[in-house]
């Protein structure tokens, strides 16, 4: 309320009312400072005693005050300056309120005395006016200001009382204090009305402003007496993706463009180079196609993408070595080369030595193509093969010979095939035949009875020829021989090759005296295996393994394929397992001119027959004859002393699958898979070689201390029909056979191959993927038959990728036909080793334990015309647009499809992901049916 600014009479109420108006209180216009109108009150009875004189004002409303202010402007005479007042002059007023829910007051009520009033205060002027300049009127104006509380009613009425003094009430304004809305620390607070004294704090909850969140609680702040805000506590700060602003009053979503990862009071940043928002107030910028972040950038760093392949990669050869260059990378972030637009395709026809470099980055991993890869052809300026150091007779009659031959030592690059050169020894040099030979052995027709002919051989690479071996000697049959029935033998002659030109030649006659079935039986059976041997369906210069039972004598084997250790060079430590023919034991071997190494030692236990012996030695005639990482290496043989023993590398981690039992659940998708593919590249060079296994199982491969995989047991006594110690090896017709590893057709007829060997490594794949869970468990050998003809086949063990399981799969084609080759499986595990993230799709859990290989009511893909119509008749007609876009249209391609493919046309289920492979998988069996038809 405030007097000045009434427009219009003030209408107090004015006490006593009775007698004339002079006597009390009197509203009187006046002009203020500025000259504006004002209303005033003025009394002035000093000349009469007993004055009681009250003014009050009109009813003013509370309005939720707790305290009221109250600003009088007064003047008052000073008593003084009064010529003849009486002594009952005053100088001073009192000021009173007085409560009331509603405007009741009448000029009677409340009565004029305190209580009811209640007295606030008793006001005396600080300036006093003593006179009335005759010019003017000179005032004196104080201004007093009083305040009163707590107040509670509905409105009061103010009073001034004047009892004896002369004074002008000039202004009388009243209200109260509030502190205002205000936002501080974040947080927004409702206006507060100060407390009922004038030392009352009001406490005020304050709420976070839209897109703040708390930081510290309880947000609070205090209205104090004078309206003013003070003591905050706690506060609110900006959510991620909204920065403050207007001095922290508002949270303001960042632009587009632009992205706050957290909470706080920092602003806004601007994306990162190759990345972008998807709309206001991001709290990330997602990376643009084909850019990614590794799992460990901040969201700061520019998205990258994949390397581009490496640039200008020179190989060059060193004797053995090979060093291989290419220009640095850049390396700086986002600078990479645009990222391939198609996944790197491998020439068709790769040369015969080439090398691939790629650039693997951080993101690498994420994209969904392959690293691109930069090819280089291996030329080594390569020295030729070195000589063929060894040569020996395999069998021969009154006009052949048949000879075979070691690899030379240092073939310096892949053997093309071989070159040998003979002459009847009474002859001339110059009239030499020459002879090739796309492998190690060579059946010599055509040739005079009972004459010495010179053998040399020499490998060929593309390097060219190396050098000849030594002169080497050997005799066809005489008539007489033949027709005695006695058989005249010219074993084989060492030469060393070493120097090339001198050779000492030693002949040795040995007669041995042999029954004319005897021999008719061992030549042909020889002449049937080699010929099977020199079919020439094989790689140029391989070597092939040649079975040490076509020999006549198998100690001859034993002696060309196996270094005979002299027993002072071994040291037995201690008995580590049971082998078919006596302890194994690990100990040293100290060979001159070599360091001493750790060692595996069969033992022969002694009371052995013969035979016993032959069969014992026949597995170091085997392994004597592989060289490979994931082959197990023979050392050598202890034949001159007893026992009998056979000493290998020594694999510190025994045999798989108790390995895996014994680590169940601890080796990673990846480990795994690394044991796998080193197997499979075991068994790829064995199969190359011509060897088949017949025992590949887990229990049959051994693991070293870095965890490599090689294949072992290449015994073959246990196939033998009267071993009946191991019931895994169970009886059927013509040997015992390991049901649960064996191809089909190998149980039924016999027909052990390599393809054979496929299936089994599709078992150890199973067996290794569930760490050495025995194959269909509990089933009876029978049973698995059963369920086998039936194209039931094990499923997926826990936790198996899916890629990994069809590849089990492929190995367990019925048509043997159909199983992949062991190159196929070492690319394949290649490719999913370069590219983990194939290996992530899993094979739902299947519902049984029989998982039915070949889904029989997938069509025959032959019956539709194109890949849509195959689509929608598999039920995935909704991916005809992707495979399309990819350009998977036609059925040649769709059948070469891999897991990886699939994914990458944009089959995310996993139920989809397996029918769709399975399809495929059907669609490559019809194929190769229809072509081997065609064949
Ligand atoms: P085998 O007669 O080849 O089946 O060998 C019998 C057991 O001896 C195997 O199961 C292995 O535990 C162990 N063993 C055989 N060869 C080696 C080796 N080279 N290193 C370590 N342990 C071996």
């Amino acid at each position: 309320m405030d007097s000045t600014t009434a427009t219009a009479e003030l209408g107090w109420t004015v006490y006593p009312t009775s007698g004339s108006s002079e006597n009390s209180w009197e509203e009187v216009s006046g002009y203020d400072e500025g000259m504006n109108t004002i209303r005033t009150y003025q009394v002035c009875n000093v000349f009469e005693s007993n004055q009681n004189n009250w003014v009050r004002t009109k009813y003013i409303r509370r309005r939720g005050a707790q305290r009221i202010h109250v600003e009088m402007k007064f003047s008052v005479r000073d008593c003084g300056s009064i010529p003849n007042v009486p002594g009952s002059c005053k100088e001073t007023f009192n000021l009173y309120y007085y409560e009331s829910d509603a405007d009741t007051a009448t000029k009677t009520s409340p009565p004029w005395m305190e209580n009811p009033w209640i007295k606030v205060d008793t006001l005396a002027a600080d300036e006093s006016f003593s006179q009335v300049d005759l010019g003017g009127r000179v005032m004196k104006i104080n201004t007093e200001i009083r305040s009163f509380g707590p107040v509670s009613r509905n409105g009061f009425y103010l009073a001034f009382q004047d009892y004896g003094g002369c004074m002008s009430l000039i202004a009388v304004r009243v209200y109260y204090r509030k502190c205002p809305a205000v936002v501080r620390n974040g947080a927004a607070f409702q206006e507060t009305l100060a407390g009922a004294e004038s030392t009352s704090l009001v406490l005020a909850r304050g709420v976070c402003i839209p897109n703040g969140e708390e930081v510290d609680v309880p947000i609070k702040l205090y209205c104090n007496g004078d309206g003013e805000w003070m003591v905050p506590i706690g506060r609110c700060m900006c959510k991620a993706g909204h920065e403050p602003m207007d001095n922290g009053t508002v949270c303001k979503a960042c632009q587009s463009g632009s992205f706050k990862p957290s909470q706080g009071d920092d602003s806004c940043i601007q994306c990162p180079i190759n990345s972008r928002t998807t709309s206001e107030g991001a709290i990330n910028c997602v990376c643009r196609n084909g850019y990614y972040r590794a799992d460990s950038d901040p969201l700061q760093m520019p998205c990258t993408t994949i390397p581009s392949a490496p640039q200008g990669v020179i190989s060059s050869v060193n004797e053995t070595s090979l060093m291989l260059e290419w220009r640095p990378v850049d390396q700086r972030r986002g600078a990479w080369a645009s990222p391939a637009t198609r996944p790197h395709q491998r020439p068709a026809a790769a040369p015969p030595c080439s090398a691939e470099v790629q650039a693997v980055n951080g993101v690498s991993d994420q994209s969904p193509y392959s690293p691109q890869y930069a090819s280089v052809n291996i030329t080594t300026n390569q020295a030729a093969p070195s000589a063929v150091s060894i040569m020996h007779q395999v069998s021969r009659t009154v006009d052949s010979i048949t000879l075979s031959w070691s690899q030379p030592d240092q073939p310096n690059g892949v053997i093309l095939d071989y070159e040998l050169q003979y002459y009847d020894k009474e002859q001339s040099e110059y009239n030499a035949t020459v002879l090739r030979s796309q492998t190690n052995t060579a059946v010599i027709r055509g040739l005079k009875s009972g004459a010495i002919y010179v053998f040399q051989v020499r490998a060929r690479t593309v390097a060219g020829f190396g050098r000849y071996s030594g002169k080497m000697y050997f005799q066809t049959m005489t008539e007489a021989e033949y027709n005695s029935s006695i058989q005249e033998k010219l074993p084989l002659i060492v030469g060393s090759a070493a120097a090339g030109l001198v050779f000492l030649i030693a002949v040795v006659v040995i007669v041995i005296v042999c029954n004319r079935r005897g021999f008719e039986r061992a030549d042909s059976e020889y002449t049937d295996k080699l010929q099977h041997y020199t079919s020439g369906h094989m790689t140029p210069g391989m070597k092939i393994y040649i079975d040490p039972f076509t020999y006549e004598d198998p100690n001859e084997a034993v002696r060309e394929f196996a270094k005979e250790i002299d027993i002072s060079c071994v040291k037995i430590e201690q008995v580590i397992g049971a082998g078919e023919f006596g302890e194994v034991c690990s100990g040293n071997l100290k060979l001159p001119g070599k360091r001493e190494m750790f060692v595996a030692i069969k033992t022969l236990k002694s009371g052995y027959t013969e035979k016993q012996r032959r069969d014992f030695l026949s597995e170091a005639s085997i392994m004597g004859q592989f060289d490979h990482p994931n082959v197990i290496h023979l050392e050598g043989v202890v034949t001159k002393s007893s026992p009998v023993m056979i000493i290998t590398e020594f694999m510190e981690n025994g045999s798989l699958d108790s390995f895996l039992r014994q680590n169940d659940g601890q080796f990673t998708v990846i480990q795994l898979v690394g044991m796998l593919r080193g197997i499979a590249s075991g068994m790829k060079y064995l199969a190359d070689m011509n060897y088949v296994h017949r025992d590949l199982a887990a229990r049959n491969i051994l693991v070293n201390s870095n965890l490599v995989c090689k294949v072992s047991d290449f015994g073959l006594s246990r196939f033998l029909e009267d071993d009946t110690s191991d019931p895994t090896y169970t009886s059927a017709l013509g040997g015992k056979i390991p049901i649960r590893w064996t191809a089909p057709e190998a149980i039924q007829y016999r027909k052990f191959t390599s393809a054979s060997d496929v299936w089994s490594y599709g078992i150890v794949m199973w067996e290794v993927m569930s760490y050495g869970e025995r194959p269909y468990w509990d089933m009876t050998n029978q049973d698995v038959i059963n369920a086998i003809e039936q194209d039931y086949r094990l499923p997926p063990p826990m936790d198996c990728p899916s890629a990994l399981h069809q590849l089990m799969l492929d190995c367990w084609q019925k048509d043997r036909n159909n199983r992949p080759k062991f190159s196929q499986i070492v690319n394949n595990l290649d490719k999913m080793i370069r590219n983990p993230n194939s290996l992530k799709a899993m094979t739902p859990l299947s519902s049984g334990v029989h998982l039915p290989l070949l889904d029989r009511s997938v069509p025959d893909f032959s019956s539709f015309s194109t890949v849509d119509e195959w689509l929608d008749a598999i039920k995935m007609g909704q991916y005809k647009d992707n495979f399309a876009n990819a350009n998977f249209t036609s059925f040649d391609v769709v059948s070469q499809m891999t897991m990886e493919d699939i994914l990458r046309v944009g089959v995310t289920l996993a139920g989809h992901q397996k029918k769709i492979l399975n399809s495929v998988q059907m669609m490559r069996a019809q194929m190769n049916q229809i072509q081997s038809v065609e064949v």
